[in-house]
């Protein structure tokens, strides 16, 4: 097992050695500065797993560091760390998580010795093999273009992977959230994050939505002697589809003609995109509501979106964004937020799911607060086709697939 890597970044240099000193007895090998340019000079050298982050430094901005942080697409976990108002490390935090980076713990100060122990425990378990994952970061994948692109769109290099989404109280698959991936030969794992925007930009969005749409339809095609008719798909719709007026012919009959029926599929818009452009976006999701497909609001939290108009488009689903479910159990904020979308999802008889459940305890609290339609690493991450396949076959929710039904 390799030693997993510490690096903490705090103006205060005795904390700084405490923590250091903390994490060595735990086979955690641990870096110090309290300078911002030797920080991420380590960080780039050195790829550390958990970075510990003091978020209020003279001469330096913690929130600064984070953007930065996030500009590098740095892949180890933050520890925050501070001894601002805790309102200040949650805003701090949420604006990480929007920003793409993981969080592993967040550390007023003043804290004890087991304070931090208990953040850093987790990581000294952790099997070498998924600190390594972490380190093969999809830096590489970000110089694909669009000729990469587009060649892989004609070679039908994407793939789509699949993840399930649990009702917690009957304990049943649902069904499950296509999500397109792209493994480029040389650079490796493409983020969707970043091929779906060059997509956008660069005119190849529909093609890559029926590659992905055709694949994820004769997946669940090819299930249906064994679900016959139970499982529904989710997908993901760009913006701008919606203003090809041919839309919702072409995905009927992608659907139909499968022998499948469009009320299986659940269409997944971003909030912004669905309030944007109210006129001509109501229409067309008018239309494909009266073709049979669900239709959800997805990232629910994020956007910028005016209640009324939320309120007259024909959506059947809204999913909590991920920001707040994962930083929940830390975060009262994040609380009264998914709380009162709960509350609103009920009141407008919407369905609604929470996505990036990554802990029992987490899964737990959601269906406390009446959300019991889940997806997250806890109970799946996305999985190639086969795979997939597979843990549908073998998931039995009364056994220890759900560990969560066990209490
Ligand atoms: P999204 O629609 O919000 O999808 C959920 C993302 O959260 C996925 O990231 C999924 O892998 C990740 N996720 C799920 N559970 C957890 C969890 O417990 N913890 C954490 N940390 N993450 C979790 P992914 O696959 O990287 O996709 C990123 C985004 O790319 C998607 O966000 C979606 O907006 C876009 N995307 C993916 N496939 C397609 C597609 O076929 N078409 C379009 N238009 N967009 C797509
Ligand atoms: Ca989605
Ligand atoms: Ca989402």
């Amino acid at each position: 097992m390799s030693q997993p890597k510490l690096l903490i970044i705090d103006d205060d240099t005795i904390l700084g050695l405490m923590m250091q000193n903390i994490a060595r007895p735990l086979n955690i090998e641990a870096r110090y500065t309290s300078d911002a340019l030797q920080f991420f000079a380590v960080l780039e050298q050195w790829q550390p797993d958990v970075v510990v982050l003091d978020l209020v430094m003279p001469g330096m901005d913690g929130v600064q560091l984070i953007q930065e942080l996030a500009r590098r697409r740095c892949r180890a976990r933050l520890i925050i760390t501070s001894g601002v108002s805790p309102r200040v490390l949650e805003a701090a935090q949420r604006s990480a998580v929007e920003n793409g980076l993981s969080i592993a713990g967040m550390l007023p100060k003043p804290f004890t010795p087991d304070d931090l122990l208990s953040l850093l425990v987790p990581l000294e378990s952790e099997p070498a093999d998924n600190a390594l994952a972490r380190h093969r970061s999809p830096l590489q994948g970000l110089k694909a273009d669009r000729i990469d692109l587009g060649r892989a769109l004609d070679r039908r290099e994407l793939s789509v992977a699949y993840q399930p989404k649990i009702c917690y109280r009957t304990g049943a698959v649902i069904g499950v959230e296509a999500l397109a991936r792209w493994v480029h030969p040389e650079l490796g794992m493409v983020p969707p994050d970043h091929f779906i925007v060059l997509a956008e930009q660069h005119n190849l969005i529909h093609p890559l939505s029926r590659q992905i749409f055709e694949q994820a339809l004769d997946w669940l095609a090819g299930l249906e002697p064994e679900y016959g008719g139970r499982l529904m798909l989710s997908i993901n719709l760009s913006a701008l589809l919606l203003s090809d007026a041919g839309l919702p012919d072409w995905l009927s009959q992608a659907v139909e003609s499968r022998g499948l029926s469009t009320e299986r599929v659940i269409l997944e818009l971003t909030e912004t995109c669905a309030t944007q452009d109210v006129g001509g976006s109501l229409e067309m999701l008018t239309r494909l509501r009266m073709r049979g497909f669900q239709l959800s609001i997805d990232d629910f939290g994020t956007g910028y979106s005016s209640l009324l108009q939320l309120t007259r488009m024909p959506f059947s689903e809204l999913k909590i964004d991920k920001s707040f479910v994962m930083s929940a159990m830390a975060s009262h904020e994040s609380r009264v937020i998914i709380e009162s979308i709960i509350d609103l999802g009920h009141n407008l008889k919407l369905e609604i799911t929470a996505e990036g459940v990554e802990d029992d305890a987490t899964l737990r609290y959601l269906c406390q607060a009446g959300c019991e339609l889940l997806q997250g690493y806890y109970v799946s991450r996305p999985l190639p086709a086969e795979q997939a396949a597979q843990w549908l076959r073998e998931y039995r929710p009364d056994r220890n697939h759900w560990p969560a039904r066990a209490g």
